[in-house]
């Protein structure tokens, strides 16, 4: 029998430094454990720590519209700066938000102008009591936790989601003025055909893989129940990237005439949504809340588990708020399917949902007001 020895290589996040980023307007910490509690009231900062590790791994938040939102309030820049070990070189990451100027992200103090090339030092899965809501939540919200997901493994696709909103928001913007002719339409339906191909062709490939580990996530907790997930989309076929662009074309010159009385982008991947079916049964619609939960607790552990396959590192996970809200099942199951080695980085307003013995591995650090106490 061939033994297969999975090797996954070493990344730790070993400090974070803020400047005037939400409600810190200097902010230090050294990661001196692999677990790490952040105690604090509600309203302190705690959720702001972990947005601002995310923002490292992603470029993005999935509680803002505009980076300028991560500024603390009258100012006019924010810098996220962090030091990360990686099999044993020290790397410095840096983003610094200064509008209206482009941000600036740079790698050991040097400037990297793709964000592909900022966006593969760190990897984190980001797993907050509002994720909880996401089945009941706007299709937005599960648009955006796709994109962010994505993000992680193909950091190209943040140019690719990128280049399709700008062409999108162009072409809002002249249905929205266009005098009567239309000869410009064809050119943007041209490009948003290409654009929305893209993403619609990468998110659907993510969610296929999505779908094989959550299956078997979701089935380990309740073992009667088949999980399903599905893109929707203007076609259920999983056709190429040209096939797709083809029939998003032939589908836009369709509603032309209805896009220009109503002045809207009526098609494209501004309008998907993402379905999840137990046992073919619409989970949206029908399944009780404990299910919802469960399923994105499979959802969390498979995004964790393909960033571990797709790059062979083991991600942070940050887990904002929501161990209180797992009962004891949930919980342990969660904390079970994760690896010792992991490192977590979890908040809490108390420490009452954990146990001695979790706590004994584990560096408290208790926040006030934007500064530790
Ligand atoms: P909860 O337990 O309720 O989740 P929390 O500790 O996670 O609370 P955060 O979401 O981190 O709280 O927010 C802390 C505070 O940061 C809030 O009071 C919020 O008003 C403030 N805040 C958010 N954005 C900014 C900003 N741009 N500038 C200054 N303060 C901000
Ligand atoms: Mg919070």
């Amino acid at each position: 029998m061939i033994m297969l020895l999975l090797y996954y290589k070493f990344m730790k996040l070993r400090k974070i430094i803020l400047k005037n980023y939400r409600n810190y307007e200097n902010f230090e910490y050294d990661f001196l454990k692999n677990k790490t509690l952040i105690i604090g009231k509600n309203a302190q900062g705690k959720t702001n720590i972990l947005e601002s590790i995310f923002y490292l791994c992603a470029l993005d938040s999935a509680r803002i519209k505009k980076d300028s939102e991560l500024i603390l309030f009258n100012r006019d820049m924010t810098s996220i700066k962090a030091i990360v070990e990686k099999n044993d070189t020290e790397l410095e990451l840096e983003v610094v938000i200064n509008p209206p100027k482009n941000k600036i992200l740079k790698v050991n103090g040097l400037k990297k102008t793709k964000s592909k090339d900022f966006l593969r030092v760190l990897s984190s899965v980001n797993f907050s009591s509002s994720d909880l809501l996401l089945l009941r939540g706007e299709p937005q919200n599960r648009r955006k936790w796709l994109d962010l997901a994505i993000f992680q493994v193909y950091p190209l696709y943040i140019e690719k989601l990128a280049k399709f909103n700008k062409i999108r928001l162009q072409k809002a913007s002249y249905l929205a003025n266009m005098a009567l002719q239309n000869d410009m339409l064809d050119v943007f339906n041209e490009q948003l055909a290409i654009a929305s191909a893209n993403v619609i062709y990468l998110r659907k490939k993510y969610l296929l893989e999505l779908e094989r580990v959550a299956k078997i996530k979701h089935k380990a907790m309740a073992d009667n129940e088949n999980l399903t997930i599905k893109y929707q989309t203007i076609t259920d076929e999983f056709l190429n990237i040209e096939e797709l662009k083809e029939l998003i074309y032939q589908k836009l010159s369709e509603v032309k005439a209805d896009e220009i009385r109503r002045q809207q982008c009526l098609i494209g991947a501004h309008r998907d949504d993402i379905d999840f079916y137990i046992n073919e049964i619409d989970s949206k619609k029908y399944a009780s809340q404990g299910q919802q939960r469960t399923i994105v607790l499979a959802l969390k552990l498979a995004e964790l588990q393909i960033i571990k396959e797709k790059i062979n590192e083991t991600p942070l996970l940050l887990l904002d708020d929501v161990l209180a809200e797992l009962d004891n099942v949930r919980q342990n199951y969660l904390l079970n399917a994760i690896e010792n080695d992991i490192q977590m980085i979890i908040t809490s307003v108390d420490t009452l949902a954990f146990d001695d013995k979790f706590l004994e591995n584990v560096d408290i650090v208790k926040i006030s007001g934007g500064k530790i106490v």
